[in-house]
């Protein structure tokens, strides 16, 4: 019997013909075949943590949960199946003293399906997951295998780091680490005028900035982690349960369904959490600075507009949001990250800074998202391809400057589109 499928925030769904597992790259091989010859779309889900339907089909949906293994170390450079978890991918190379250079807020998703949306932490000299791929290995539309590397197949690694799915199927990718290391974790409570007043300083203050700004505060919660020497210093286990746990995920989690219930308290409350005044800092390693628990559900849009947009189009934002019809309960997520060179990237050619806005699930959304991504439209901006938008391969080609690059290579490895969906037909255009 067919089974739905839906994603991490609830907000999409399908309900797939058939589910694989496939364990080898042959057999991801074989089923994509099958359905070539058929007719029929092929799609991988990897930790349904996109907010889009990216991953959604209702035709064959490839789960590559058994294909997590780490299969070669070759100095920083490791080999691993594409189905792997940040979480256990983190561990693993822990245990062989690496470490990946950055990281997102989060290690659920699998390693294929973060880098396939061009997943990102915070730093400005640091890329994106996907700039670590030095190596891939790909089921493409007929269920041929190809493989790329920096010597063989450059331009196809080049462009495969980031396809959103749509040039074929990951099955293996070698990732370029750092050796281990460890952050030195600091958290603060600053005023929101200085930090954007100052934004380049403060971004480049440190190895990985971040912050949260609650619209309407005029206070913000800034996360600065340095890579240091110091041996790790953990927060203790009651202080991590009570930050974590209880202040990130349990009393933010009651706000939101007080906000919820009562809008017009939602304000007031949301601010006093996301601003009281507890300050942090520890050393720990890196995965563990870099990642937090989530359990909160919520929506979110994020964009990457150039670097020195982010101060004036927050102060767009913060009108916006004084002027909706209900009110913000999550606090926007500021970070920034270096230039790359792959095609569908993005932080293709430009230094990025990100905004994030993010809505507890159940609760209004789409006039502030609308809103914003008119705002982030006025600096070029580009879409988080897991995240949710409303653009168009219309509206993002031009901003994309090697966008033919990357539809030539989807026509030569997916001629008959054998892993559309509704998404990719409508971000990238049918091939
Ligand atoms: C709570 C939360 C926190 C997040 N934090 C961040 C963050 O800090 N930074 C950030 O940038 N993003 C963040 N994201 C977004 C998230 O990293 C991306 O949406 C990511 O793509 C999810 O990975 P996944 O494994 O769940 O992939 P899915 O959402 O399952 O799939 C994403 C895309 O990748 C494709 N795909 C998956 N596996 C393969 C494969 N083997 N070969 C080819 N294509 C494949 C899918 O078909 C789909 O198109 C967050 C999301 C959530 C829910």
């Amino acid at each position: 019997m067919a089974v739905a499928k839906r994603n991490w925030a609830g907000n999409q769904r399908c309900v797939p013909s058939h589910v694989h597992q496939p364990r080898f790259t042959d057999e991801v091989a074989a089923i994509v075949r099958a359905a070539a010859l058929a007719g029929e779309k092929v799609k991988v889900i990897g930790a349904g943590h996109s907010f889009t339907d990216a991953a959604m089909t209702d035709d064959h949906l490839l789960s590559l949960d058994a294909m997590n293994q780490v299969l070669s170390v070759d100095g920083n450079d490791v080999t691993v199946q594409a189905g792997i978890r940040l979480r256990d991918l983190n561990q693993e190379l822990f245990t062989r003293r690496l470490a990946l250079p950055n990281l997102g807020d989060i290690d659920r998703q699998s390693i294929a399906g973060a880098t396939s949306t061009a997943t990102h932490g915070t730093g400005v000299g640091l890329g994106n997951l996907a700039t670590t791929i030095v190596g891939l290995e790909i089921v493409i539309g007929d269920g041929t295998v190809l493989r790329a590397d920096e010597k063989h197949e450059a331009d196809l690694l080049s462009v495969a780091r980031v396809g959103i799915g749509a040039l074929g199927i990951l099955t293996e990718v070698t990732l370029r680490c750092v050796p281990a290391f460890n952050l030195h974790a600091r958290e603060t409570v600053e005023p929101l005028v200085e930090l954007v007043t100052d934004f380049g300083n403060v971004m480049r203050s440190t190895d990985h900035v971040e912050f949260f700004w609650m619209p309407g505060s005029r206070r913000c919660r800034v996360k600065r982690n340095t890579r240091t020497n110091e041996p790790a210093r953990p927060q203790p286990k009651l202080g991590y349960i009570r930050d974590k746990w209880i202040g990130e995920n349990l009393a933010f989690g009651t706000v939101c369904r007080v906000g919820r219930r009562f809008p017009s308290l939602a304000p007031k409350v949301a601010k006093l959490v996301t601003s009281e005044p507890n300050e942090r800092e520890l050393v720990d390693r890196s995965d563990r600075i870099f990642c937090s628990p989530r359990h909160v559900h919520f929506v979110e849009m994020e964009y990457g507009v150039p670097f020195d947009a982010v101060p004036d189009a927050l102060e767009r934002i913060g009108r916006l949001v004084a002027g909706l019809p209900f009110p913000v309960m999550f606090p926007i997520e500021v970070r920034a990250s270096a230039a790359d060179d792959i095609p569908l990237s993005t932080a293709y050619g430009r230094e990025s800074g990100w905004i994030a806005v993010h809505q507890y699930v159940g609760a209004p959304y789409e006039a502030y998202f609308q809103g914003v991504e008119q705002i982030m439209n006025d600096y070029a901006g580009r879409p988080h391809w897991g995240k949710m938008h409303f653009q168009s391969s219309l509206t993002l080609a031009h901003r994309y400057p090697e966008w033919g690059t990357f539809r030539d290579l989807r026509l030569r490895l997916d001629p008959k589109g054998t892993f559309r969906n509704a998404y990719l037909d409508r971000v990238l255009g049918t091939p």
